[in-house]
């Protein structure tokens, strides 16, 4: 069975064909810059890389380019569109109602719709995305998989802000948390590695990309993350400021900031980018640490340092800790900040091993010594891959 992923942004759509259930990628990419003149489109197939100018006047349009594409005498993989016998979507927001992938049907769409004021941002294109699916193949199965779902374990204790409860009973402020995908996929690679069943360890999953956000997986289940209501809350990311005292918002307010602005601060001006005034981006900053820019170490060091403060906390809440994982761009590719996150930590029982931090490799692998109580690892991220497999489950439950 071919497995189409798909993931809808607002003016973007990415996608991968897998061949199940060997997981074998035949394709990925994506259109870009839907809705403007210069849309365009990269699609990657048996190691070549196909780039064009295409006309993408709106996300039906976009997925009819990645599907001729697909199915093009030349640069495509499969030779008829009724190969591909279910798309999965990635989803941002599942609210309180999905605990994990689903087929979409009338029901998902309209509760999809009714939690677009809590991810204003995603929700809407991945609607967007899911009815140009539909409409382009309307043959295949289509499942939803959820950022949310994976934290839909999290206890009331852990997921509930201590505000009037009627805020919650009103209009579901609660904890959701993301990356629900990704950290679900790690843990369970994690386990893997550690040669147990998922049910018997108990990890820290760092997902440290543009965006970020940590996890405490307990036996399997996600019992808090750090992203909150929306992902603004947690760590200091690539423009996000993450956790903030509240008062600060009322306070400048006062001075004569308007929401919008603050959004727009908190959101798109902060993090990195807002602490160093000159990158959101990682790996320009640790180029400028090394040249000696104080506030580029400045915004790297406030980084490492909350990161550093959730794995502590997350140690108290899990009671006893086997591993920590490290995935995302950042995560994934920056032994500096491995190091110094997990530097003097021997008091939790985490040793890094240099050499094996610092060697080149995009492998899953361990990264703390053979004597270290807690195992480090770096496992690169494959949501997509979460997702084919989701999709596939579905499709062959159905059968
Ligand atoms: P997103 O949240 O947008 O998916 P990514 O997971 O791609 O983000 O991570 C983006 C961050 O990862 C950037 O700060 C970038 O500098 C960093 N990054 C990506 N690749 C590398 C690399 N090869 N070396 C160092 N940093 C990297």
């Amino acid at each position: 069975m071919k497995i189409l992923v798909i993931n809808a942004g607002s003016s973007s759509i990415k996608y991968q064909l897998f061949q199940m259930p060997g997981f074998t990628i035949l394709a990925k990419g994506m259109v870009e810059r839907i809705g403007e003149a210069d849309a365009n489109l990269v699609h990657n197939y048996n190691g070549n890389k196909h780039v064009a100018q295409i006309e993408a006047p709106d996300h039906d349009a976009g997925m009819d380019v990645i599907l001729a594409t697909l199915t093009d005498a030349e640069i495509g993989v499969v030779g008829d569109i009724s190969e591909i016998g279910a798309v999965g979507h990635r989803v941002v927001h599942g609210g309180e109602e999905f605990t994990g992938s689903v087929f979409v049907d009338e029901h998902v769409l309209d509760s999809l719709e009714k939690f677009a004021d809590l991810a204003p941002l995603h929700n809407p294109p991945n609607l967007t995305g899911i009815r140009a699916a539909q409409h382009s193949l309307p043959d295949a199965i289509q499942a939803a998989c959820f950022d949310t779902a994976f934290h839909t374990t999290i206890p009331e204790t852990a997921y509930l802000y201590g505000l009037p409860y009627d805020i919650y009973e009103k209009y579901r402020v609660r904890r959701y948390g993301f990356h629900g995908t990704s950290h679900r996929y790690v843990a369970r690679r994690c386990a893997k590695l550690m040669g147990v069943d998922k049910t018997q360890a108990n990890i820290i999953t760092c997902h440290l990309g543009n965006g970020g956000s940590i996890t405490a997986v307990k036996e399997g289940n996600s019992v808090d993350t750090s992203m909150g209501l929306t992902p603004l809350e947690g760590l200091v990311m690539g423009t996000r400021c993450g956790d903030i005292d509240p008062a600060i918002l009322f306070y400048l307010a006062d001075k004569g900031y308007s929401m919008d602005q603050l959004n727009d601060m908190c959101n798109k001006q902060s993090g990195l980018l807002g602490i160093s005034g000159i990158s959101n981006d990682m790996r320009n900053l640790a180029e400028l640490v090394e040249q000696g820019n104080e506030r580029a170490k400045l915004a790297v060091d406030i980084f490492c340092y909350r990161i550093k403060k959730y794995i502590g906390t997350y140690t108290a809440v899990l009671g006893r800790l086997d591993a920590v994982v490290f995935t995302g761009g950042i995560g994934e590719n920056n032994p500096n900040l491995r190091a110094a996150v997990c530097g003097e930590q021997t008091q939790i029982g985490i040793e890094i091993d240099t050499e094996r931090n610092e060697a080149k490799s995009s492998d899953e692998r361990l990264i703390s010594t053979d004597t270290s109580r807690v195992k480090v690892y770096v496992i690169p991220t494959d949501e997509e891959a979460a997702i084919a497999g989701d999709t596939y489950e579905l499709a062959n439950a159905d059968s």
